[in-house]
C-alpha cells in the first residue's frame, strides 16, 4: 500500500509558500537583547514592539522597523 496522503507538515509548507512575505510577521522574539525595533532604539523612541511599531508607522519608517540586534547596530539610512 503506497499511501500518498499529505501530512500536516506538507500542508504547513504549502501554506508557508503561499505567504512568503509574512514569514517573520509574528512577535516571536528569541533575542533577549533587542526589545525595541532598530529605529526606536536608534532614536530612543517609545516602541510598542509591533511589526511595524507605532512609532515607525507615524514616522513613515516602517522599512527600518527591524527587530534584530545586528540591525540595531548597523542601520542603513
Ligand atoms: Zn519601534
Ligand atoms: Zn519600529
Amino acid at each position: 500500500m503506497d499511501t500518498s496522503v499529505p501530512t500536516s507538515e506538507t500542508l504547513a509548507q504549502q501554506q508557508a509558500q503561499q505567504h512568503p512575505s509574512s514569514v517573520s510577521g509574528g512577535p516571536q522574539l528569541r533575542s533577549r537583547v533587542t526589545v525595541v525595533c532598530a529605529e526606536c532604539k536608534r532614536l530612543k523612541l517609545k516602541c510598542d514592539r509591533r511589526t511595524p511599531c507605532g512609532s515607525c508607522t507615524k514616522r513613515d519608517a516602517v522599512a527600518r522597523c527591524i527587530y534584530s540586534a545586528a540591525a540595531a547596530e548597523k542601520v542603513f539610512v
